[in-house]
């Protein structure tokens, strides 16, 4: 999917005014061996300037105005989590706590209900413990294994041709991780995945899985505590690379999950979906409709602007906010 132009600006040049909506991931100290993460200090010091400036609102409040079409304040900012890390609960909600805001939470259903490493935290985990040369390597042997030694090829074919961008990975890497997350064949692509990951990382899956994620208790201790759960799949796919059945299953799972956080029965008519990686369509957006989300974020770059469609909801990373904040953006 094309990401908008940075600068936000409309056709006649006038920057695009609106709420806010940001994205955390990790927030730890970055180690050598893992992947990118923003401080927790640094986290502090966001919440501190947001505070500042905007209004900070639970997103189903933003989502709610952009579903009834009204008038979007452009001092006013949500605050988002993807992944349903560990340090959402260690370390963001007491933060949020402490200063009386709330936050969005977007845990993928899988870790939580079945105990698995998603394959987007394998990838990253190899990525950061080894370089994309060894990593190749390893994948040409494997695919080799499984007589498939032509795809690496074809694919980098495919992706040469492809527009698709990344603002975070330079070419190759974005190569490989398009690789590895969605456009390997479906079964020898966990395969391989799992293998990389058992030669590279080698911690058991199941222990990194319960290290990394959340728990279902504190999940819930955190909607005791006003922070709202959203829907962010159950495997976390590429989304518009699914099957019908496939999809389907991916938001049954999601509101499983929020039946089990919100107690079935309870979950909020304004839960919002996430979709994951960003990656929707038309399809998944009816989807996630039909599933009794009531709006969709992605990771399309930029301001919530007037006209903004409620399952199709833009973000900003926490790494570009500050440009926001000094009124660059
Ligand atoms: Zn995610």
């Amino acid at each position: 999917m094309r990401h908008a132009d940075s600068r936000e600006l409309t056709p006649r040049g006038q920057r695009v005014h609106g709420p806010l909506i940001i994205t955390y991931h990790y927030i730890r100290e970055n180690a050598a061996s893992g992947p990118p993460a923003l401080s927790p200090t640094d986290f502090r010091r966001q919440l501190d300037l947001l505070l500042e400036r905007y209004q900070i609102w639970p997103l189903s409040h933003i989502a709610t105005m952009v579903a009834e079409g009204g008038f979007l304040p452009a001092d006013v900012c949500a605050l988002t989590f993807d992944d349903g890390l560990n340090e959402h609960y260690t370390v963001a909600y007491p933060e949020l706590l402490q200063r009386g805001i709330s936050g969005t939470f977007f845990p993928s259903s899988g870790p939580l209900l079945d105990g698995v490493l998603l394959d987007v935290h394998q990838i990253q985990q190899v990525v950061a413990a080894a370089s994309v040369a060894q990593i190749n390597e390893r994948l040409r042997d494997l695919l080799e294994r499984h007589a498939q030694k032509e795809l690496l090829s074809a694919l980098r074919r495919a992706h040469a041709n492809s527009t698709e961008t990344s603002r975070f990975d330079e070419p190759n890497l974005r190569f490989l991780k398009r690789a590895l997350q969605r456009d390997l064949p479906n079964g020898l692509r966990q395969e391989v995945v799992h293998a990389l990951y058992a030669e590279f990382v080698g911690v058991p899956e199941r222990t990194m899985s319960a290290e990394l994620y959340a728990t279902l208790p504190q999940l819930r201790q955190m909607v005791r505590g006003g922070m709202e759960i959203g829907g962010h799949g159950s495997s976390h796919p590429w989304m518009t690379a699914l099957t019908r059945a496939e999809l389907e299953r991916e938001f049954v799972e999601s509101r499983r999950l929020l039946g089990e956080v919100y107690g079935s029965g309870a979950v909020p008519r304004n839960a919002v979906f996430c979709y994951p990686y960003g990656d929707h369509d038309l399809a998944v957006e009816r989807e996630a409709r039909r599933h009794g989300f009531a709006a969709g974020v992605s990771t399309e770059h930029g301001r919530v602007a007037a006209g903004a469609r409620p399952f199709a909801i833009p973000r900003v990373d926490t790494t570009h906010v500050l440009e926001f904040i000094s009124g660059e953006l």
